[in-house]
């Protein structure tokens, strides 16, 4: 028949995985008695080793639901938190320890928790069986407890001793059984005595004969019998105080001392009925709870499939039988995770490199143009400016060398660009973007809603453009060499600039256009922003002398308008020169490159082209097909392969929809797996049975 029980204790164990539910579950025995009545000891003794909280005041505020488990091939003892993940502690006292902390977690304000701690003990030692152990009924509260803390472990022990767990009540054979809280609260549940073993300790605290009338008690009959034991463990078997904390088995020396004391009181021998030691209560226990386990299993296994069709209902009609597991959603995830970021490879190559090279460098090139030539136009553009003719500015200049001025501005700022740091800006530009791609990818898809998925997939993408960005950006550098020294255009090339950089003036024009428009509406109109500027022109101009430093404001304009004002006056400046400069790119001087050192925006244009096409070309075989084929296997290693199931429903779990319908798969799946399992007991029952009445 054992085999029986270990295995009911098995779907026990699944049933609790499964979920709270009164009546999904298999009955256990529940171990009540009041404080100091010798409960610990009995449990520690049938366990063989000291491992319960103890200690003046101690009080146990949780249940702990206790399964022995027979292991009679294995030598090793040693109990599992499963809910704690400690793995298998073979020292005792780190138990006893670790329930202590668990006890002490408990808020003294909330007085004691229904949420059983959960601990297994495996040992070649203990027979196969599932305790509960409850809190210790309390007489008197102690002036550091809490007032409602007697009525509250009352209500735990309650809610435990429903039928059709089996009731362990614990009294101490120096008290009168009238008097016994245990079994004072099992009669109220169970008035026949149908479902209550009585265990009297202390056996040796009071004189034979009382002794046996107890275990005789009629008064308090019990159908399942009172079983008197013996279970302080002596002095030196690692009860003794020397030895308190001892991790030896206590089981042998109990033994010892238990028999031996009631061999040497012949009252015990007279009566054979009685029942007496600890080896009879183990063995009481486990036939109890085998036949208690066995009669509920019809009920149980109909509260399984009740819950089984439930669940397959919900599974059918919310989520239309659509299998799902951590592992497979991941996988799908990542799948087309991977799809979408194909997609984007497909749509990002050269030419979309090229087109943001050029744009940035474009920036630069207008930058150049600013700081060198048209900064303060009034001054260096000579002479005298007649709007009439635009070319003026630069078209007095003897091309080919008599205002050298010339030559050297255009010579240094070619330099100045191809010397900017080509190599390292080209490939920061590119890594960027595809960071900010690979950002917009994850924002789009099911990784979305994944923080951690989000993080793996950030961290995989950075640290694979860092990586390559390091060599590339000095390789690039060294490809763009050559242009430092020396630059040829073609005509073509030439012509090509000509056309692009007009492009890029008309757009900068209108940049600074509506940027002068935005400003007039902050300032308050087309009239107050040309009152200002009058007024800042003739400062400027020397037309008027400002008092002390226009701190404050000037001319009856406050400080802040004037700040807005000498902004207003740059745009206004820097429209009409690009205008100029429009009309001068696309005169006839600039047609041809004879005149480059007049027109320094078409030449700055063909360099930057010329700087481009190198650039997207080395970082279009090196940046992106490398992060194009690394991130896809980096993203599998992250995500795929190299999570362990837990990281997996960790992340699966993180998204509510999913976490529900795992939740229905895993409940189903479990459910199912449990009404095969006691399928199988029955079996296991029937082969039994017919062995029994074989014999
Ligand atoms: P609990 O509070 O109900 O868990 O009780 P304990 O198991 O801690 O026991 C209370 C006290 O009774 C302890 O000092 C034990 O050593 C003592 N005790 C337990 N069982 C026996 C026994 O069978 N005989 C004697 N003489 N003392 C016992």
């Amino acid at each position: 028949m054992m085999m029986l029980t270990k295995k009911m204790i098995e779907i026990r164990g699944l049933l609790q995985t499964v979920g709270q539910s009164d009546s999904l579950t298999l009955p256990s025995i529940v171990v009540i008695g009041s404080q100091s009545s010798g409960k610990s000891s009995v449990l520690e003794a049938i366990v063989g080793h000291e491992f319960l909280p103890k200690g003046h005041n101690m009080v146990t505020r949780r249940p702990i639901e206790l399964t022995l488990v027979n292991t009679p091939d294995a030598q090793a003892e040693y109990g599992e938190f499963p809910a704690l993940g400690l793995g298998k502690l073979t020292d005792f006292s780190q138990i006893q320890r670790t329930l202590t902390d668990l006890n002490l977690a408990v808020p003294a304000s909330d007085c004691v928790s229904d949420d059983p701690i959960q601990l297994r003990i495996h040992s070649p030692n203990v027979p196969d069986l599932s305790l509960i152990d409850l809190p210790g009924y309390i007489q008197v509260v102690g002036r550091d407890q809490p007032p409602e803390l007697k009525e509250r472990i009352s209500q735990l022990c309650d809610k435990y001793i429903r039928a059709p767990n089996v009731i362990l009540a614990i009294s101490a054979a120096d008290v009168d059984l009238a008097n016994s809280t245990a079994l004072r609260a099992s009669r109220k549940v169970d008035p026949r005595g149908e479902r209550t073993i009585g265990v009297i300790t202390k056996m040796d605290l009071v004189d034979p004969e009382r002794a046996v009338s107890l275990l005789n008690d009629k008064k308090y009959a019990l159908r399942l019998g009172y079983v008197g034991v013996v279970c302080r463990v002596p002095a030196g078997a690692g009860g003794g105080k020397l030895f308190h904390r001892g991790n030896g088995n206590i089981q042998s020396a109990i033994a010892k001392n238990e028999n031996a004391y009631f061999n040497s009181h012949p009252e015990y021998a007279a009566e054979e009925q009685l029942d007496v030691g600890t080896r009879n209560l183990k063995k009481k226990l486990m036939h109890v709870l085998e036949h208690t386990m066995a009669a509920s299993l019809k009920t149980t296994s109909e509260a399984i499939q009740r819950e089984l069709a439930e669940a397959t209902y919900e599974f059918k009609v919310q989520y239309n039988e659509r299998p799902l597991s951590a592992e497979s959603y991941l996988a799908e995830s990542l799948d087309s995770f991977k799809h979408s970021f194909r997609g984007f490879t497909e749509s990002f190559g050269r030419r979309e490199v090229r087109e943001l090279l050029k744009h940035e460098l474009d920036q630069q090139v207008l930058n150049l143009l600013a700081q060198r030539y048209w900064n303060r136009p009034l001054d260096d553009l000579s002479p005298p400016f007649p709007e009439t003719d635009p070319l003026s500015s630069l078209a007095k200049a003897d091309p080919e060398g008599e205002d050298s001025i010339w030559r050297i501005k255009l010579d240094s700022s070619s330099a100045a660009l191809t010397k900017l740091g080509v190599g390292r800006l080209a490939t920061s530009v590119v890594a960027n973007a595809l960071q900010r791609n690979i950002e917009y990818l994850i924002a789009n898809s099911r990784f979305a809603a994944h923080p951690f998925a989000r993080q793996a997939i950030t961290e995989a993408s950075t640290a694979i453009l860092k990586d390559l960005s390091y060599d590339i950006s000095d390789e690039l550098e060294i490809c763009i060499k050559p242009y430092k020294y020396r630059i040829d255009l073609e005509d073509n090339e030439w012509a090509k600039g000509r056309e692009n950089v007009t492009a890029v003036l008309k757009e900068e024009l209108k940049v600074a256009e509506s940027a002068s428009k935005r400003l007039e509406e902050v300032m308050g109109g087309r009239k107050k922003v040309k009152d200002v500027m009058s007024f800042i022109d003739r400062v400027r101009s020397g037309q008027i002398i400002l008092e002390g430093d226009g701190v404050g404001g000037a001319g009856g304009f406050s400080q802040a308008l004037l700040s807005k004002g000498r902004e207003a006056v740059f745009l206004r400046d820097r429209v009409d020169i690009i205008k100029l400069r429009i009309l001068a790119v696309k005169s006839k001087q600039c047609a041809t490159k004879t005149n480059k050192y007049h027109c320094p925006e078409v030449f700055l244009d063909a360099v930057a082209d010329k700087l481009t096409t190198t650039a997207d070309l080395f970082l279009d075989a090196e940046l992106l097909s490398k992060f194009y084929y690394q991130l896809p296997r980096e993203l599998d290693a992250r995500l795929g392969r190299g999570l362990t199931q837990e990281e997996m429903d960790r992340f699966a779990r993180e998204d509510p929809k999913i976490k529900r319908h795992l939740d229905v798969v895993r409940r189903k799946d479990l459910l199912e797996h449990v009404l095969k399992e006691m399928e199988g007991l029955r079996q296991l029952e029937a082969r039994e049975k017919r062995a029994i009445g074989r014999r």
